[in-house]
């Protein structure tokens, strides 16, 4: 599934049609799951024809595309939330099955295209108000890039939840999912179980630094491509974070640390890999 890195190493792949006029809109139904598109593919058409794109701005584990309207229209944003197996390309695509949304460009060349196999990513056209309250404080938090101690103990300090648990919730820290919170938390030595209001400031401001670490150099080997190897870049390549996963999807296998095992365990329906040697319960 997509997170922070992976969809911010799409919307630097796309950023070549920052500037480009829409003139051409399609979305195909080839499947039996269409993705959820708002306003209806017809209406989306008509109103993202002649916008043209201003920047695109990644919030959480969205894309969102600023638009300036050729129109006297409110300026608006397309927001593409890729979920579990959405990618934004600008080669042609892995299936043509697959295909949620053409975007074609005044100045030709390739199409902007949303591929998602499992159809759960969805496209949203949202004026600046209601992108600004779908998309803003108190639904998304904080951005996990630029995660600060202080910000998470304040934010967790008084919960009874497990660490994993508050960390996958984007009210907390924006961009982070199921991958980035085991690394993190192997980096920190902290328990994925740990109950937040156990963890003092200083857990906090560690669990930060390596959060802000742990991304960034996720960002640079452009993500992680695992198990059906459905993430890819704009142009198709798979990311190479996943070559430097110290505990995610390592179960049984020796800690990288301190050679204990592995476990695998599940915290709110999802799975989580920590090393009970390293990783202190608190
Ligand atoms: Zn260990």
């Amino acid at each position: 599934m997509p997170e922070l890195p992976e969809v911010e190493t799409m919307c630097r792949g796309i950023g070549d049609v920052i500037g480009q006029t829409i003139v051409s809109v399609a979305t195909p139904r080839r499947t039996r799951r269409p993705s959820p598109i708002s306003p209806p593919p017809r209406r989306l058409a008509t109103e993202l024809l002649g916008q043209r794109i201003e920047a695109i701005e990644r919030v959480g584990k969205r894309a969102v595309l600023h638009l300036r309207p050729s129109r006297a229209s409110a300026s608006a944003r397309l927001v593409i939330e890729p979920r579990m197996t959405g990618l934004l390309l600008r080669v042609p695509p892995p299936t043509e099955q697959h295909v949620r949304l053409i975007v074609e460009f005044q100045a030709g060349g390739p199409p902007l295209t949303f591929w998602d196999r499992r159809g759960l990513g969805t496209i949203r056209l949202l004026d600046a108000a209601t992108f600004a309250t779908r998309c803003g404080p108190p639904l998304i938090g904080p951005d996990a890039l630029s995660l600060r101690g202080d910000w998470l103990y304040e934010a967790i300090h008084a919960s009874q939840r497990s660490i994993k648990v508050a960390l996958l919730d984007q009210r907390v820290t924006a961009g982070i999912g199921n991958i980035y919170a085991a690394e993190i938390l192997f980096a920190a030595g902290v328990d994925p179980r740990s109950r937040c209001c156990r963890l003092s400031r200083a857990v906090c401001d560690s669990l930060a630094r390596h959060c802000r670490r742990i991304l960034q150099r996720a960002i640079r080997l452009e993500g992680s491509s695992i198990g059906d190897e459905t993430y890819r870049t704009a142009d198709n390549r798979p990311g190479r974070f996943q070559r430097c996963h110290q505990v995610y999807g390592q179960t049984d296998a020796a800690c990288p640390r301190c050679g204990a095992t592995i476990r695998r365990i599940v915290q709110a329906q999802r799975s989580t890999w920590f090393c009970p040697g390293c990783q202190r319960r608190r």
